[in-house]
């Protein structure tokens, strides 16, 4: 008989709400495809069991875990170290636990913007572009720090709440090469002339209110800019059909959900598994 083991190596998730994140979906997918004994369990962790959670990760030998919404900037307290771009983001979306030299030591990644730009390099090189992110929040801290890594001119930053907007675009100024600047969101925004990459990192269009589309005169974009929405339910927004309207390339939620997934994966088991699968495993979750 084959040597066989019943000792899966454990990854997974810590947030509130956990039930509609479909992360498990994709990375079980891509476990099995890649015939990896690799689970993700998907944990309902409220804030005052994040400690308790933690600690029962490292104790059960868990590879690492992903850490969402209320919890990236809470665990950082309970972490050995951060990676660069996590330590200028200030936010933890994984966390990966080396075991490697003995007592576990745990480190905080931020792949949400690394996944948003491998998902971005295929139809665009951020590389001298100007950038303009709508909104200020999680995700668009993330990518405007990682597309400003990956070379982005300038970024400006624009945001309902001025306070937050400034905040951002102050972070891009002061820790990265590229110009932050903060534009305030006035009504049917008009995108500055020269703008390569127009993302929408606010939440607006997100199920059940996919009717309703970030307020931007779409007239005012270029045609050769590539537009972007963070948005993955559903994954093509009001926001992305104008876009293509105006004859811009455009880029849905779902590649940088499926990046991020698989630089994770990476992280954890050491091996690059399929984007195809995953993506197909989230279209058949959307009903695409
Ligand atoms: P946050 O709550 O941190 O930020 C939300 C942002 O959206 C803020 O800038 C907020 O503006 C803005 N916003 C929300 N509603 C409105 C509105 N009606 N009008 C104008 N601005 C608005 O959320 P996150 O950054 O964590 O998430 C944002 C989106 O990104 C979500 O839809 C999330 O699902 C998605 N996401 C997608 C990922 C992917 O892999 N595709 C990964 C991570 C997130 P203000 O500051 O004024 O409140």
């Amino acid at each position: 008989m084959a040597t066989q083991t019943f000792c899966a190596e454990l990854t997974g998730s810590f947030s509130t709400s956990a039930a509609q994140n479909p992360t498990v979906a994709i990375m079980e997918a891509a476990f099995a495809d890649a015939d990896l004994d690799y689970r993700y369990i998907n944990c309902e962790v409220p804030p005052a069991d994040l400690a308790g959670a933690v600690h029962g990760a490292v104790a059960m030998g868990w590879r690492g875990f992903n850490c969402s919404i209320p919890h990236k900037v809470a665990v950082i307290e309970h972490l050995d170290a951060l990676a660069q771009s996590a330590e200028i983001i200030g936010a933890v979306n994984t966390v990966v636990i080396d075991r490697s030299s003995g007592a576990p030591r745990l480190t905080g990644e931020n792949t949400d913007g690394q996944g948003f730009v491998a998902s971005l390099r295929p139809v665009r090189d951020p590389s001298g572009q100007h950038v303009v992110i709508l909104g200020a929040g999680g995700a668009a801290r993330a990518i405007a720090v990682e597309t400003a890594l990956a070379g982005a001119l300038s970024i400006t930053i624009v945001n309902r709440t001025p306070e937050r907007g400034e905040a951002v675009a102050d972070l891009i100024d002061t820790r990265t090469p590229a110009a932050g600047r903060y534009l305030p969101w006035t009504p049917h925004l008009h995108v500055p002339h020269g703008t390569g990459i127009l993302i929408n990192a606010t939440s607006i269009g997100f199920h059940p209110a996919e009717d309703q589309t970030p307020d931007v005169d779409m007239s005012t974009v270029d045609p050769g800019a590539v537009v972007a929405d963070v948005v993955v339910n559903p994954p093509e927004t009001g926001f992305l059909r104008a876009a293509a309207a105006q004859g811009c390339t455009t880029l849905d939620g779902l590649g940088m959900l499926v990046n991020q997934a698989l630089i994770n994966a990476r992280l954890w088991t050491g091996r690059d598994l399929s984007g195809a699968v995953m993506r197909r495993e989230l279209e058949s979750i959307f009903g695409l």
